[in-house]
């Protein structure tokens, strides 16, 4: 534990070496003049995929939220505390972001709860979390077409935050569908032409 908390504190003066010395701070930088993120990232909590390393992205780059199995849940106002959409709201209605991206990846154990029910049903939270994104035949399916079908899912739901809908009908946001392979830590974009996952064309 020792030795654990001594190699994170390491981390944290490497951070503070690169983002908050010297005349050019990163961080006075956006304290100063607040963050203006284009990007937001709906990702995984899922240690392996992290969007700002992925993405090599500096702070103030993207406004992120991370949840299990990287889901949108669809728009409920009521009394209840709903997190992933006041993130939401906050990003699309308050920082005005131009890109949702939406995060899936591989091996995905909030899939995995979501395929085994059976096995993990006793858990508090996590089961009825991943229904939310739950295929409706979910027989023969593997855990990253499930991922990918899952992705599909969110962007509908994306679509019933009726804020959201008018941004995207105005063309002022977009929203993307990635999907990540842990294995060789390559990204996949759904093109909506094809219908598929592809690879990322670089722009040079
Ligand atoms: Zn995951």
């Amino acid at each position: 534990m020792k030795e654990f908390y001594a190699e994170i504190l390491r981390g944290y003066q490497q951070f503070r070496e690169k983002y908050t010395t010297g005349d050019h701070s990163v961080m006075q930088y956006l304290a100063d003049n607040g963050q203006r993120p284009k990007v937001m990232v709906i990702a995984c909590c899922d240690s392996r995929v992290d969007p700002a390393l992925i993405l090599q992205r500096d702070p103030g780059e993207l406004f992120v939220v991370r949840n299990v199995a990287n889901i949108v849940p669809p728009y409920e106002k009521d009394e209840m505390h709903h997190g992933t959409s006041a993130a939401l709201e906050f990003g699309v209605c308050y920082l005005n972001v131009e890109h949702i991206i939406i995060l899936g990846h591989s091996q995905c154990g909030g899939i995995n709860a979501l395929l085994n029910e059976t096995e993990l049903h006793q858990n508090d939270f996590i089961s009825n979390w991943v229904s939310l994104i739950k295929p409706s035949n979910t027989e023969h399916l593997d855990q990253d077409t499930c991922a990918k079908q899952a992705l599909l899912q969110s962007k509908l739901n994306c679509m019933t935050f009726p804020w959201l809908q008018e941004k995207v009908t105005e063309k002022l946001l977009t929203i993307h569908l990635w999907f990540f392979d842990i294995k060789t830590g390559q990204l996949f974009v759904f093109d909506e032409i094809q219908q598929l996952f592809l690879p990322p064309i670089f722009n040079t």
